[in-house]
């Protein structure tokens, strides 16, 4: 009958049933839950509207899907229902090159928007690891970082206007352009649970003028973060500044052959945007900070083609990881910058006390870590270790002044450990929040809080 009604009004192409179809749509790049019992891919905002009214009327939750690659748990049907894919609504609908700005579908994938805009002499900032696959509207239901939201911001900074459905299936727009509430600001990072994403404005930026990408060798990542630390402590911001541990650094040359040095303990990468002018100055800075830190060596990118292959390795790291185990858990959790050495520290002694392989990978200059377990899940005496030296890892960044997520969101994965980090108080105005779009929790239920949690139950 649902998915019947949904037939007659998107077409037999757009509404999956079969089992083998159904079944890819249980996971995402951090769980699987139940299979939906339906898959919906609409070419536009109207069928997306037409969808979540039979959806309603037919008593089904509704989750949304970008590429899948989130690692919270976020796009999987916790309670079974339809699945809106997006993988058809990948357009650029409008780039407005002489304003600085694209009117974009949600399926569209993060990569190809900057692509498309370099011609014209700009990009899109926010840039995850996964930006090969992951979408622009999978990127604002996240509020997604990446190793330049650093000195540009993340996505909510980049996010001019939506398009969105509602619950019920009506059609409204957000905009920062103009006055009353900034809804967009609520609704970016709302990860499906107050509002189906149908098309974003976003902000392109002038591609600088001169890149230039650095590393450097250290004997281990206390002092790569030390250095971290004393770079921005002097008033420097370079664009991106990722550590890599021995143990990455090793699968990621072996996959990729980045040119990255393998004789170090951990290595650093900075990359620094702006003026050719001013370029030599802050190069020298950087480097004079880095050997004062005890780096073993510098080593300055020369071409394109090297810049290029340095940050391929970065961001294949987390696939890298698949020549040590078939499997990894990602945590993702940040601490004040200063507070990384400590940080570290947990991470390595709660792998040690579980006798797990732990490599590291992360946006140091953000203070948000991604210590990748290694573990295989046909061994459920792995599995366990790999959630108990997580929700370790987790405990002791709270307990360092830290938070639960640096960017890859609450989803599923998270929802009970929002309390460490917010009050009774400050969860009963989220939940009200969710009252008023969602009163029903047909968008995405079970995600960032707990099932049949409302304002007075949070309470
Ligand atoms: C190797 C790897 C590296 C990564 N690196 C980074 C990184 O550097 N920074 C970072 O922030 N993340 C990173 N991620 C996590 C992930 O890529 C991001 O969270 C990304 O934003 C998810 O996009 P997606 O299209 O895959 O969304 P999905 O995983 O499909 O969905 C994510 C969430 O968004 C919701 N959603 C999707 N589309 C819509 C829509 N149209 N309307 C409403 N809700 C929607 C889903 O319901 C779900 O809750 C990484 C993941 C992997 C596997």
């Amino acid at each position: 009958m649902f998915a019947a009604r949904l037939i007659e009004a998107l077409g037999a192409d757009a509404v999956k049933t079969a089992p083998e179809d159904l079944a890819v749509y249980a996971f995402d790049a951090y769980s699987q839950a139940l299979l939906p019992s339906v898959v919906v891919l609409p070419s536009s905002t109207r069928d997306v509207a037409a969808a979540v009214k039979i959806a309603n009327d037919c008593g089904e939750p509704i989750v949304a899907r970008g590429a899948g690659t989130g690692l919270c748990g976020g796009a999987v049907p916790a309670k079974g229902g339809m699945v809106l894919s997006f993988a058809r609504m990948n357009r650029i609908l409008e780039l407005d090159t002489r304003n600085r700005r694209a009117r974009v579908q949600p399926g569209l994938v993060n990569l190809d928007l900057s692509r498309a805009s370099q011609p014209s002499g700009l990009f899109y900032a926010p840039d995850p690891s996964s930006q090969k696959v992951c979408t622009i509207g999978g990127n604002c239901a996240t509020n997604a970082g990446g190793p330049h939201c650093l000195s540009y911001g993340t996505t909510v900074n980049h996010v001019l206007g939506l398009e969105l459905v509602d619950d019920a299936g009506e059609v409204f727009h957000t905009s920062i352009d103009d006055a009353g509430y900034d809804l967009t600001g609520a609704l970016v990072g709302s990860e499906g649970t107050l509002a189906i994403i149908c098309a974003a404005d976003v902000r392109l930026m002038k591609l600088p003028e001169e890149v230039r990408v650095w590393v450097a060798a250290f004997r281990d990542v206390e002092c790569a973060s030390q250095t971290v630390s004393a770079i921005i402590a002097a008033g420097v911001v370079p664009t991106a500044l990722e550590i890599m541990d021995e143990i990455i650094v090793k699968v990621v040359e072996a996959s990729y052959q980045a040119g990255y040095p393998l004789d170090a303990g951990a290595v650093l990468l900075v990359e620094y945007a702006g003026f050719a002018n001013d370029m030599n100055e802050y190069e020298a800075a950087i480097e004079k900070i880095a050997s004062e830190n005890g780096a073993i060596s510098w080593r300055a990118a020369r071409s394109q083609a090297e810049r290029d292959a340095l940050w391929a390795g970065r961001k294949g790291a987390a696939g890298a990881t698949g020549r040590l185990a078939p499997n990894y858990y990602i945590q993702d959790v940040c601490v004040p910058r200063s507070k990384l050495p400590a940080a570290l520290a947990a991470v390595g002694a709660s792998a040690r006390a579980h006798e797990l392989t732990v490599g590291n990978v992360f946006h140091a200059g953000d203070g948000n870590l991604h210590p990748l377990l290694m573990y295989d899940k046909r061994d459920c005496k792995q599995v366990g270790a790999v959630i108990d030296a997580g929700n370790e890892i987790l405990q002791a960044c709270v307990d360092l002044g830290g938070t639960i997520s640096g960017e890859h969101g609450i989803g599923y994965e998270k929802r009970d450990t929002l309390s460490l980090v917010f009050s009774t108080e400050d969860l009963a105005a989220m939940a009200r929040v969710r009252e008023v779009f969602d009163p029903k929790r047909v968008l995405n239920p079970e995600k960032i809080f707990p099932a049949g949690v409302s304002c007075g139950e949070v309470r």
